[in-house]
């Protein structure tokens, strides 16, 4: 049985409606399914509850945007006289979104050319993002899947969920999976129950993982019967997707607190955007929130080149500011790690202000968030080798081709070449006497790689047995 007090009705006072609902029961108002059945999308519904600018009426009439779908909840937290509002600027489209820019694309961060099956995208070594479906309870304007978000026709089939579940079998290196969509606390109960018990079934996966703007949409979907079935999949995590502190009410509140009374470890994502949270105040006023609501805030992203976010991009030293803005300006659990999603496909690149000034052998000359400049002494007489019989013992996981820096910093590698480069430095040449692949040893570096020996050792004279035999048994 959970810790949840699942007895207990969903009576939290309603605090967060638009008097277009006032007449709504409250027993219908907190019904998660009444509020996706009564979603707001075209100029007629959202003109009832928000005085609409001519730009977003001509956004929300244009073919082939981006899909708008709003919860009553959720428009309720829009101030309808200002078309600044940043809850609003998140979910109503305006014709700014029609205008291209410069590097847009459609998958920018070339998620479905890295899925191995459709859905499944397999970017880190140990870990795997799962995408069950493309719908979700409202859409937000900058989304990065919208190329899938919102179309029904693009949504997974049974026959997709199987192939990326056996995928996850077959693939002993994937501890950690994340569900994501679309968001996948809008799937039907039963099949999201379902994929939890299929992915807890696999030995190796470690952790399940979901992102979700339900809790901030759609907080009533968060029932007592949800957090009970979660809580027989741990360790589970969730991370939540909240911008601005106006989308802390005390319904969202009241979810997290059912949620992490479930035991579920609650994160925050949130997207840097202009005009929206772009700000050193406002984002230290959104994270000392969260903590508020024992939600940690985890990342903050760069709005991604994805099509119809251009007028919601900022620079990025913008997040570089914020960030410095918050380090030691407030506590280390509110600060959350500012990242650029490569484009093209590379993954979160953590991007902070940089706090060592200079460094020397034995000192480091570092700055802290006041200007205070300080130097750490390092010891000249420190073994980082001292370890290495405790690290035996932890067995390494694969990373085939993923080392990356870390490879040539433990002696996997001297150098990391771009593709084709030997080739362009061969200048179109034939092989010739002092370059041919014969004489490859000569580029191998001593003690680099695994076919080498570790020089020190080399030197090393070997270890006598006791009948004057090297101890090499294996020969
Ligand atoms: S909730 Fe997530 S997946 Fe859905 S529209 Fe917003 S950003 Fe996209």
């Amino acid at each position: 049985m959970s810790n949840q007090k699942a007895a207990q009705p969903m009576t939290e006072p309603v605090y967060t409606r638009a008097p277009y609902w006032q007449d709504v029961p409250d027993a219908q108002w907190m019904d998660w399914r009444w509020q996706m059945a009564n979603r707001l999308n075209t100029v007629d519904e959202l003109g009832k509850v928000i005085n609409l600018t001519d730009s977003e009426k001509r956004a929300l009439s244009a073919k082939g945007l981006f899909r708008v779908d709003i919860t009553p909840y959720f428009a309720s937290l829009i101030d309808p006289d200002d078309p600044s509002c940043p809850v609003r600027l998140q979910v109503i489209p305006t014709d700014r979104e029609m205008v291209p820019f410069a590097s847009m694309m459609e998958d920018s961060l070339a998620e479905d050319k890295h899925s191995p099956v459709p859905g499944l995208v397999h970017r880190y070594p140990d870990r795997v993002l799962m995408l069950v479906t493309t719908q979700c309870a409202s859409y937000c304007r900058y989304c990065t899947r919208s190329r899938i978000v919102g179309d029904p026709t693009q949504t997974f089939s049974r026959k997709e969920f199987d192939a990326q579940i056996e995928y996850i079998e077959k693939t002993p290196q994937i501890r950690d999976v994340l569900l994501s969509g679309g968001d996948p606390m809008v799937l039907a109960p039963k099949l999201l129950d379902m994929i939890l018990a299929r992915l807890r079934a696999i030995p190796h996966v470690e952790i399940i993982r979901i992102g979700s703007r339900v809790p901030v949409f759609l907080p009533m979907r968060v029932t007592p019967e949800f957090c009970d079935m979660v809580s027989k999949y741990h360790p589970f995590w969730m991370n939540i997707h909240v911008n601005h502190h106006k989308e802390i009410t005390p319904e969202l509140a009241a979810a997290a607190d059912r949620l992490t009374r479930a035991g579920v470890p609650l994160g925050n994502q949130s997207v840097l955007l202009a005009g929206i949270n772009d700000s050193v105040h406002l984002q230290r006023r959104l994270v000392q929130d969260l903590v508020k609501i024992r939600v940690r805030p985890y990342y903050l992203y760069q709005c991604d080149l994805v099509e119809g976010s251009g007028h919601l991009r900022t620079s990025v030293s913008k997040g570089i500011e914020i960030i410095e803005g918050l380090r030691g300006h407030t506590s280390g659990y509110s600060v959350p790690t500012y990242v650029v999603d490569a484009p093209g496909g590379g993954g979160k690149i953590p991007v902070q202000p940089n706090y060592v000034i200079s460094q020397s052998p034995g000192k480091v000359v570092l700055r802290n968030f006041e200007g205070f400049i300080t130097t750490y002494t390092e010891p000249l007489d420190y073994d980082p080798d001292m370890i290495k019989h405790q690290e035996a013992l932890v067995a390494p996981r694969p990373e085939p081709g993923q080392e990356g820096v870390l490879g040539l910093l433990e002696g996997q590698k001297m150098f990391i070449e771009p593709a084709g480069f030997s080739d362009v430095h061969a200048r179109g040449g034939a092989e010739h006497r002092l370059r041919s692949g014969e004489l490859a040893h000569k580029w191998q570096p001593l003690g680099v790689g695994s076919i080498n020996p570790d020089p020190l050792k080399l030197a090393e004279p070997a270890p006598a047995d006791e009948n004057g035999s090297d101890n090499n048994d294996d020969a």
